[in-house]
């Protein structure tokens, strides 16, 4: 009865809900895009969640991440989800791990038998380093992003046409994000949405011959990467050919993977401070930084470097010294102020 709504949609079925149920779907950064879908997933009822994070609940997120209240406030987002996901299906299974996905853990937390991984983070790195994986073990992967009022989703289903996320996606320093320009809530439900309705497809599609999408009707996962602006009411679908020379999926040169492209996280001498050397800025782009982060906080500009908010200096070449109380924090704080 739980499903019924969903079993008497003519494209789900029950067989097609018995799909969900036996599928197991990784949910990559508990943000609002992480913490929305996996709500979604866990009403259509599939059977395995696995949710990963290593950030805790502010007073900020709850502005989006509907599934997390004031009472969660300084507790991980790994933890909380799984307590209210807990209760909203106790059928299914979900797992957590309170960590930072990286390349000498993802092999461990992200096993095989994974039928798709949901990309929700927050920066480049850990997204390259979630397609590197995707691609080398053949996991379809959804990559989904917003900020300020846009969003994008893409399919990612590794085989020897379709392109991966470093066909189209460069390494650029990506300045925007939700702390320096913010973001709605309205575009975050509306991409985790997309996101989700993506995964049914992808799910529903697994192992399906011709003649039994036909017989389905089955719709698809969608090709292009979608492009939407809430603000102004745009949407696009942009098409993406393979790149030829793709260093992860036709080169397979899993630089993310091993290690190559980790970023330069080194623990400081004396007060719990990180030296974090991610990606190179430029001066233009340093200046960018300069401004809006002045709009933020208290920020004192040295003109070699900037402080903000006494906790991050910031250099003109993008490395940064920050002060927190461990790794994971110093990390999050550098993604989230500088971006990466
Ligand atoms: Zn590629």
């Amino acid at each position: 009865m739980r499903y019924i709504r969903q079993e008497i949609f003519k494209e789900m079925g029950k067989n097609g809900q018995k799909k969900l149920s036996k599928s197991t779907v990784a949910v990559v950064g508990l943000g609002a895009l992480g913490s929305n879908s996996a709500e979604l997933l866990a009403r259509a009822g599939i059977g395995k969640l696995l949710l990963i994070d290593r950030d805790i609940v502010e007073l900020s997120n709850l502005q989006r991440q509907s599934l997390f209240d004031e009472n969660d406030v300084g507790k991980a987002k790994a933890a909380s989800a799984k307590d209210h996901l807990g209760k909203i299906n106790s059928n299914i299974n979900i797992d957590f791990f309170i960590d930072d996905l990286n390349f000498e853990n993802i092999g461990k937390i992200l096993s095989k038998n994974i039928g798709l991984i949901l990309d929700c983070t927050d920066n480049l790195e850990t997204r390259f380093l979630v397609n590197d994986f995707s691609v080398k073990n053949k996991i379809p992967f959804i990559y989904s992003s917003s900020v300020g009022s846009k969003g994008y989703v893409f399919n990612v289903i590794p085989n020897r046409n379709n392109p991966c996320l470093r066909c189209f996606l460069k390494e650029a320093t990506q300045l925007d994000t939700c702390e320096t320009v913010g973001v709605l809530n309205t575009i975050t439900n509306l991409i985790s949405s997309i996101q989700v309705n993506e995964a049914l497809k992808i799910l529903l599609n697994k192992k399906l011959n011709v003649s039994e999408l036909v017989r389905t009707r089955s719709q698809l996962p969608e090709k292009n990467l979608l492009f939407f602006d809430v603000w102004k009411n745009e949407f696009l679908k942009i098409k993406i050919n393979k790149n030829k020379n793709c260093v992860c999926c036709v080169k397979n040169n899993f630089e993310y993977l091993n290690g190559k492209k980790s970023s330069r996280i080194i623990k400081l001498c004396g007060d719990n401070i990180y030296q974090i050397k991610s990606k190179s800025i430029d001066k233009n782009q340093f200046n960018d930084l300069k401004n809006k982060l002045q709009k933020i906080s208290k920020l004192i500009d040295f003109g070699y470097c900037i402080n903000f908010d006494n906790k991050i200096t910031i250099f003109q070449d993008g490395r940064a010294l920050i002060k927190a109380k461990d790794e994971n924090e110093a990390k999050s704080m550098y993604s989230k102020f500088v971006g990466n």
